[in-house]
């Protein structure tokens, strides 16, 4: 084990400091280093475990004269090594709540989060192509947990309040002594929290929640596309300290009868006559958003061949514009002639056949 730091320079206090100044210190640095704020920083993270730990001690009276007395070695038995800061902060819960605020003190299960916000949560959503085209609010249904009415989210029946637990102190540690060597483990009364709620809300029977389906409205932006997700602020699982978590959507572009998609273009079908190939014509095509593009076939366009309409394709979501519209021609070759048609397609043939060169070779 490496060279533990002295729990009082840890935190930056004077070895006289008041309990107050010590859960100051402690909160300042708390809030600095919350993993929450610092993602992925492996040193914000060890500083905030050694700074919780520190707090740990100093912040309980007993044990705070066991390690004024022995230092480190007093200690021995709380293993904080190995706990997960989720561990060393469920003991903090409400200390949590006074500091991040929020939603009250439910006696929570497993869900809660280590800051104490509430849960993220992801759905799939299926739009159409108009829709992805137009853009705009739909709504989007989620199965899951909403703060209970009665209790407003506490757990506790209406005029009660979760109270601190009378076994651990709100600690959520109970310790025994033996020797030297203090042990340390989980509250068995308030399995660790800290608090305990005597008169549970009926309606949630102390959850702090119920089960429900809600309706959340969210704006899809004009050109999003499958494999795309959007976050809903706030619109995730209640939270117990620090507000509730995010909604994720993970979106899917349903399939199009008469477009594909490809990035911002669009590709469709269009059918021409067999004159009109030669003679060159136009077609009107109706986008998915309802709008009308007439698009220019130049005469002697082949079968198979791409018509491209600059900027009609699906909306541009970061850069702005629109992409291309992909037209492939198919010819229509008739399969009933009139006598008249027959003669003029003969006479045509023959005409044709004067010079090869006019001939489509492919
Ligand atoms: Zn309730
Ligand atoms: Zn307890």
């Amino acid at each position: 084990m490496t060279e533990k730091r002295d729990y009082y320079e840890v935190l930056s206090v004077s070895r006289e400091s008041s309990a107050d100044d010590i859960r100051k210190a402690y909160r300042q640095a708390a809030l600095k280093n919350h993993p929450d704020r610092n993602p992925g920083d492996a040193e914000a993270d060890a500083r905030f475990k050694e700074a919780t730990e520190a707090y740990s001690v100093l912040s309980d009276n007993d044990k705070r004269a066991q390690y004024d007395r022995f230092g480190h070695a007093g200690m021995n038995g709380f293993d904080f090594g190995n706990a997960g800061v989720g561990d060393i902060l469920s003991q903090f819960q409400d200390m949590f709540a006074d500091f991040f605020g929020g939603f009250g003190g439910a006696q929570g299960g497993q869900r809660r989060r280590s800051s104490g916000r509430g849960q993220d949560v992801r759905v799939h959503a299926t739009i159409s192509l108009a829709d992805s085209m137009l853009g705009g609010k739909h709504e989007v249904v989620i199965d899951g947990e909403v703060p209970c009415d009665t209790c407003t989210g506490s757990g506790a029946k209406p005029g009660t309040k979760p109270e601190t637990c009378p076994q651990c102190r709100g600690t959520g540690q109970v310790t025994a002594q033996r020797g030297f060597i203090m042990f340390s483990s989980a509250c068995a009364r308030c399995r660790g929290t800290g608090s305990y709620i005597a008169t549970p809300c009926e309606t949630c029977r102390g959850r702090g929640a119920v089960d429900r389906q809600r309706k959340v409205l969210v704006s899809f932006p004009p050109g999003i596309d499958t494999g795309h997700r959007l976050r809903v602020p706030g619109q995730g699982m209640p939270g117990r300290a620090a507000g509730p978590g995010d909604l994720y959507v993970d979106v899917e572009i349903a399939p199009d009868e008469r477009f594909e998609r490809h990035g911002d273009d669009l590709a469709s079908r269009v059918d021409i006559s067999f004159s009109g190939a030669a003679l060159g014509t136009e077609v009107e095509v109706e986008l998915p958003d309802g709008t009308n593009v007439t698009a220019a076939i130049g005469a002697g366009t082949q079968p198979s061949s791409v018509v491209t309409v600059r900027g009609k394709g699906m909306p541009r979501l970061e850069r702005g514009g629109r992409g291309d519209l992909h037209l492939v021609v198919s010819v229509s070759v008739p399969k009933k002639l009139s006598k008249h048609a027959k003669k003029l397609l003969q006479e045509l043939e023959v005409e044709l056949g004067k010079d090869g060169s006019e001939r489509a070779s492919g």
